[in-house]
């Protein structure tokens, strides 16, 4: 039996989106040509853009389609830095400690090169970001040149939903604009571009059931300025290259299917969730449940199990033909303890066992079973393992 149990790295393509995406990869034209083929596929962006836009409630001047949300997160945050760069101080970039690496390694990078500063936030023990700490920031130097504030809407890893809100509005009572990292909660979540007053927001296809390559970058016909990444043919404002039709039309039918059943899939995974973690429980393994109790993403569980090595429990299901993960994806194989636990206070020791189960709308009560009625073995051999 096969299990998979880790969405929040990617969701397999939903079927009828699969078989759009290829019938759509022949499509001929490049939809910047002039001629009949261009225009055919240029209606096709055009058309996806305008579902996207009209289902998540933005203008379709708003969207920005890039390769994912990687390039997505890039270009605004490196975007906001490369427009102050004729300040006199590198501007400061408020950003939680357990952000994505797609934010944390860019943000990085531009202090690193000299580019931005950054101010670093703390989280609770839950992995909730704190608002007072940003209240402080942005009263502390009224002179300080604020690039903006960036948060995830939940923790990729922990699940923890965080308080975008009031993010939001700390920020705009000192005009600074703010980006939500939203990947991991779009589709599972209410995730309100029009309500939260944002200046933009990065999405990504293959969390939501679309190919992997396709993004979003949603800006507010208001937002801040800021600088393109990618030059080139300016097919799009902020984004130049070669629109990917295929890709987008694919996006845009899997946001649609998406989006259609978060009320439903909450309750449903909410449960599955919630009999994986009690079985968890049940079977005396010594295991500390990580992020917010009542405030968290309804696929998520997150564990950290005593004296094992994540990565030991991750082969043993995986031999078992379970597929989970330690935390993010990209971090995968990588020796290091996760940054978001260290930031919550968990020890060196306590992460090194962490395991992240994200569910989807495959997953049904016989693959939550098989998980519990392996765990207590899985987790002895892991010990012995050492
Ligand atoms: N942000 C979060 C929270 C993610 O989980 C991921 C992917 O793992 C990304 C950003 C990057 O998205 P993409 O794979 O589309 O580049």
């Amino acid at each position: 039996m096969s299990v998979y149990l880790d969405w929040a790295a990617t969701e397999p393509m939903w079927p009828e989106v699969a078989e759009l995406y290829t019938e759509t990869l022949h499509v001929v034209g490049n939809p910047s040509s002039i001629h009949r083929h261009g225009q055919q596929a240029r209606t096709l962006i055009d058309e996806s853009r305008e579902k996207i836009a009209q289902l998540i409630g933005a203008d379709p001047m708003e969207i920005i389609f890039t390769s994912g949300a990687t390039e997505s997160i890039n270009t605004w945050v490196k975007g906001r830095a490369f427009a102050h760069r004729h300040s006199m101080n590198p501007p400061v970039l408020l950003v939680p400690q357990t952000e994505h690496h797609a934010t944390l390694d860019a943000v990085t990078w531009l202090e690193a090169a000299g580019f931005a500063k950054v101010s670093w936030i703390g989280v609770d023990g839950d992995g909730v970001v704190d608002c007072d700490q940003i209240a402080d920031v942005l009263r502390g130097d009224e002179d300080a040149d604020i690039a903006g504030v960036t948060t995830l809407v939940a923790n990729n890893e922990v699940g923890s939903i965080q308080p975008v809100d009031d993010i939001v509005a700390i920020a705009t009572q000192h005009g600074v604009p703010v980006h939500i990292d939203a990947v991991g909660a779009f589709g599972h979540i209410d995730v309100d571009w029009a309500g939260w007053h944002l200046d933009a927001m990065s999405v990504s296809s293959h969390k939501v059931g679309g190919p992997v390559g396709v993004g979003a970058l949603v800006v507010s016909r208001d937002a801040a300025k800021f600088e393109a990444l990618v030059h080139g043919g300016t097919q799009q404002t902020h984004r130049s290259g070669t629109m990917d039709v295929a890709g987008t039309v694919a996006f845009a039918a899997a946001v649609e299917l998406q989006l259609g059943v978060v009320a439903t899939e909450r309750v449903r995974l909410e449960q599955l969730r919630d009999t994986l973690r009690q079985g968890l429980i049940a079977s005396g393994v010594d295991l500390t449940v990580r992020g917010s109790d009542n405030n968290r993403l309804p696929h998520n569980l997150h564990i950290t199990v005593a004296g094992c090595d994540g990565d030991v429990l991750l082969y043993l299901l995986d031999d078992k033909g379970i597929s989970v993960s330690t935390g993010s994806a990209c971090q995968a194989g990588v020796p290091e303890p996760s940054h978001v636990l260290l930031a919550m206070g968990v020890s060196d020791r306590g992460a090194k066992g962490a395991l992240r189960f994200t569910l989807g709308r495959n997953t049904t009560p016989e693959d939550i079973g098989r998980v519990i009625e392996v765990f207590p073995e899985v987790v002895s051999r892991a010990r012995a393992a050492g």
